[in-house]
């Protein structure tokens, strides 16, 4: 326990990195602290969220959010990006097309979750296209830590990214692909028949030993993963021939 990590509400995983747990739609936060940059992924759902997450991931890191990746482009995970003008952003290849013509479809979901309709316009009308697009993976330099961005999916969406964090003990964020406080939400954008190869994706870049940070719910280990990719094969009626 990091009782300054603590006491701002966030929970520090290893010496690099820690997430914090969103109010309303518990969605996580995660904060990947580099010697010179610094990484935050899926910064939350609203300009105003996002430039309190800003503050409190500025306050512990000791330095400026450089990076933001999105994991994928539900309103929860991205509208907070709208309070990082400036920083680099990534996300799956197609995310960036995604958010440019789907931009009415982000906000109307986001009021339709309970987002005040000014906040989820003015974040909609804010946020910035990712730039950097992962196909495959892409190496990120922070100073001391290289992270893996990864495009695993598609599954819970067409443009999953997880982002894997090694040191003493491996973290992998996952999104939405892994979910701890309820059912995997599997909406009219899911590719349900590809999201078991995805979880095999995401099981392969951190093995048996990481932390895997679900995009809801509680931190879990490799074997609830692999549990929930029994569950969500079967659900969705995918074999594994
Ligand atoms: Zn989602």
């Amino acid at each position: 326990m990091d009782v300054r990590w603590e006491e701002a509400g966030w929970e520090r995983l290893t010496g690099r990195a820690g997430r914090r747990r969103l109010p309303v739609w518990d969605c996580t936060v995660g904060l990947v602290v580099g010697d010179e940059s610094v990484l935050l992924i899926d910064p939350g759902s609203c300009v105003r969220e996002g430039a309190r997450v800003r503050a409190e991931a500025e306050r512990l890191a000791g330095r400026r959010v450089t990076h933001i990746a999105f994991t994928h482009g539900h309103f929860d995970h991205v509208l907070g990006g709208s309070a990082f003008s400036g920083a680099e952003f990534y996300g799956a290849v197609g995310l960036d097309a995604h958010l440019a013509s789907d931009r009415e479809a982000l906000r109307a979901d986001a009021v339709r979750h309970g987002l005040a309709e000014a906040e989820a316009t003015e974040a909609a009308e804010l946020l910035p296209a990712p730039r950097h697009l992962v196909s495959g993976e892409w190496t990120l330099e922070l100073g001391g830590v290289q992270v893996l961005l990864a495009n695993v999916g598609p599954g819970h969406t067409r443009h999953d990214l997880a982002v894997f964090v090694p040191g003493g003990r491996e973290v992998v964020f996952c999104g939405d692909l892994v979910e701890e406080s309820g059912e995997p939400q599997a909406g009219p954008d899911a590719v349900p028949a590809r999201w078991p190869a995805a979880l095999d994706r995401l099981l392969a870049l951190g093995g048996d030993d990481a932390l895997y940070v679900p995009g809801h719910g509680a931190v879990v280990d490799a074997g609830f993963v692999r549990a929930q990719r029994a569950t969500l094969a079967g659900r969705f009626g995918v074999s594994d021939a």
